[in-house]
């Protein structure tokens, strides 16, 4: 099912994004990373990934928010690996400001990245899939695609914004053995949620712990935080043939924040 396929990860240099990479590999998945972070430090983690999993793993550092960075991505990965089954459009930015202090910059930061880019990687993807009559696209939004908080209108807009994506990809696709589907995370513990909780900790006062915790319990009745390494395994699941009658939807694994 998986050997012989390829898959490109925006944003997989760190957090959700590598632990869907590490998964994908782990199925024997031939990669391409895309992300920010020290030289060096990419090199050592590629070339671990093609030496653990035995995948060919290749890196292009294309910055998303430049116009067209997504698809210029994606027709690299097709290039380079030969082709490009799966696409899981994962790099995201946050900004945190009550709407009448949001800076018009971070808006468009905000949303070039997190919902353009989606749009671009997806519009740059689907004819070689549909060429080669198989695709799996996999978008990242968030429970915040779903259900909104305070001072993050950017990030929730394009994350509402992607669901509305996905479905219209998976309608168009419906009938191809191709699909498109979101998956909403709740909170994960990664670089971009340890910003949160140290400017939380930080304005409150408190251990940065205790920052964690009260986090987790204001909006995650689970109280824990959900893995990269679980979100990678419901990618998997996404691309392998149990889940090929699933089209357009989105899939939270949040802890039942949005259950409330
Ligand atoms: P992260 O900050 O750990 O990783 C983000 C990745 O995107 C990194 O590899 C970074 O280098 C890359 N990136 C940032 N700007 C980029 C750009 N302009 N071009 C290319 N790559 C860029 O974040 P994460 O928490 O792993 O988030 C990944 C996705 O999951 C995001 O879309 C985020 O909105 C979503 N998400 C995260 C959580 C969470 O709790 N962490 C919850 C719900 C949704």
């Amino acid at each position: 099912m998986f050997n012989g396929k390829a898959a490109l990860i925006s944003g997989s240099t760190s957090g959700i994004g590598l632990g869907i990479a590490r998964a994908l590999a782990a199925k024997g998945v031939s990669i391409m990373l895309n992300g920010f972070g020290d030289a060096a430090e990419i090199e050592t983690m590629r070339a671990d990934l093609e030496r653990e999993f035995g995948v060919r793993v290749l890196y292009n550092g294309a910055d998303l928010a430049q116009s067209d960075g997504a698809g210029a991505l994606v027709r690299d990965a097709e290039a380079r690996l030969g082709r490009l089954d799966i696409l899981v459009n994962n790099a995201g930015i946050q900004h945190v400001a009550a709407v009448e202090d949001f800076p018009l910059e971070r808006w468009d930061a905000v949303i070039a990245l997190n919902l353009t880019a989606v749009f671009q990687g997806i519009r740059a993807a689907l004819p070689g899939m549909k060429a080669r009559g198989w695709g799996r696209i996999i978008n990242i939004a968030s429970a915040h695609g779903q259900v909104a908080s305070i001072n993050k209108s950017a990030y929730v807009a394009s994350k509402h914004g992607v669901l509305g994506l996905t479905k219209v990809v998976g309608l168009e696709t419906a009938e191809l053995d191709i699909t498109c589907n979101a998956i909403c995370p709740g909170w994960v513990l990664t670089p971009l949620v340890q910003k949160q909780i140290d400017a939380r900790a930080q304005a409150q006062g408190v251990p940065v712990e205790q920052a964690g915790r009260d986090l987790l319990a204001e909006k995650q009745p689970s109280k824990a935080f959900t893995t990269p390494e679980q979100i990678g395994e419901l990618a998997v699941f996404l691309c392998s043939g149990a889940a090929a009658n699933m089209t357009g939807g989105s899939i939270s694994m949040d802890g039942g924040w949005t259950a409330q």
